[in-house]
């Protein structure tokens, strides 16, 4: 994986175009990974999540061309990708280049038919790392292609629906909506609170600066291999406890109803999913009136319910979070869909230096590899650079 990240990104992918293809690109598109702040598995529960836009995004440089081929290559992958536009089938490109095709197929599927392109890529979200890589991707190449078709629509929530149908059902990862809607609607400043079930969404500002916080991201390069079969089974249960309950989706159960459940395993697993849905719904107000002792403590209890009710933490990730805990973080958890990846910490400004020692201290200590802790500020989603 080659690393440029010194170069301003546009410069990066109008450059890298232009030595590729022989001509400067028609335009440079992006769009942002994100974080969670709370509300995990929800989404594909009907439920509510609160994500913002993180600085790291995939910038794509593009052209439309006369034939029916996307070409396209990545800054990060050493292959190039040809993709024949009218033999589109789910799983017909795979690796990388899927999410691409994906895409393209899907915006084709909805009525919205995509011209032969040439691409050039750079992803600035790590691989896998729990910041949606993959949405960004998507995101970015979907509002690329849309532009260079000339059409305007689709755009927004639809677009990021069109981007989700392709990691679903080209790709095949049954991922809920959160991390195509948080690239594509999210804006500089602000956390987005989304509500899955009825496609509302709210910018709640969100002024770190003002407030004298820093938000931390803690990438502990953790990534597990079971975490897909694992995904897959926590939808599954999901749909079950759902289904025990009488419920469309557990969006519309209740901690009373909880009772009902006789299953145990079942009974953890809604039990997160309700309160958590709850926990979002107070994350939202308590920022709204800037009721950062609040925000933090429903951070906290999100990640004791991940962890112990939903099950989707692991060692790495529970450190990072008890470490930055114990050296007086507002609040810290898991974000994103777990098994690894990163956990988020709101702390103090003045507090930053010593969370980082302490949890780089703590992984040190357990013979782990560092972590990568970086502060962040909310960002904008999609949307056209040059
Ligand atoms: P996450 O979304 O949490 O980062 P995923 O496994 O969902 O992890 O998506 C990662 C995949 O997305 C990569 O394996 C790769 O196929 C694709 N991807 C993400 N960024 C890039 C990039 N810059 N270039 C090529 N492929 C990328
Ligand atoms: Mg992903």
């Amino acid at each position: 994986m080659t690393q440029n990240s010194a170069v301003d990104p546009v410069e990066a992918v109008t450059s890298a175009f232009a030595d590729l293809y022989g001509a400067a690109p028609a335009g440079v598109w992006s769009s942002p990974g994100r974080v969670n702040l709370i509300g995990e598995h929800t989404d594909y529960n009907n439920g509510f999540v609160m994500p913002l836009a993180i600085p790291d995004r995939v910038t794509v440089a593009a052209t439309k061309t006369d034939g029916r081929v996307l070409r396209v290559a990545s800054a990060q992958q050493t292959e190039q990708v040809q993709i024949d536009l009218d033999k589109l089938e789910p799983g017909s490109v795979e690796g990388w280049g899927g999410y691409v095709a994906g895409v393209a197929w899907a915006l084709a599927a909805k009525g919205a038919s995509v011209p032969g392109a040439d691409l050039y890529l750079d992803g600035r979200v790590p691989l896998g790392a729990g910041l949606s890589s993959s949405a960004a991707l998507e995101c970015a190449v979907a509002v690329a292609l849309v532009e260079l078709a000339g059409l305007t629509e689709p755009q927004g929530l639809p677009l990021a629906q069109v981007a989700q149908y392709a990691e679903n059902e080209y790709v095949g990862a049954k991922t809920g909506l959160m991390d195509q809607a948080a690239s594509i609607l999210c804006t500089e400043g602000h956390a987005l609170l989304f509500d899955v079930l009825n496609l509302s969404t709210q910018q709640v500002p969100f002024d770190l600066d003002g407030a004298g916080l820093a938000l931390m991201v803690m990438d502990t390069k953790v990534s597990h291999s079971h975490a897909d079969g694992e995904y897959n089974e926590r939808r599954e249960s999901c749909e079950r406890a759902a289904a025990a309950l009488g419920v469309d989706s557990l969006r519309l159960a209740t901690v009373a109803d909880l009772d009902r459940l006789t299953d145990p395993l079942l009974l953890k697993r809604a039990r997160h999913i309700v309160t958590e849905n709850d926990r979002v719904v107070a994350a939202g107000e308590a920022m709204g009136h800037g009721d950062w002792a609040a925000f933090g403590r429903l951070m906290d209890e999100s990640h004791t319910s991940m962890r112990d009710d939903f099950e989707i933490t692991c060692a790495e990730i529970d450190v990072t979070v008890e470490v930055a805990q114990a050296n007086g973080s507002v609040g810290a958890r898991m974000t994103g869909g777990g098994f690894g990846g990163s956990a988020i910490a709101l702390v103090a400004k003045e507090q930053v230096e010593a969370v980082g020692a302490a949890v780089l201290a703590a992984f040190a200590e357990r013979g782990w590899n560092a972590p990568v802790i970086r502060t962040m500020q909310p960002s904008r989603g999609a949307g056209r650079d040059r």
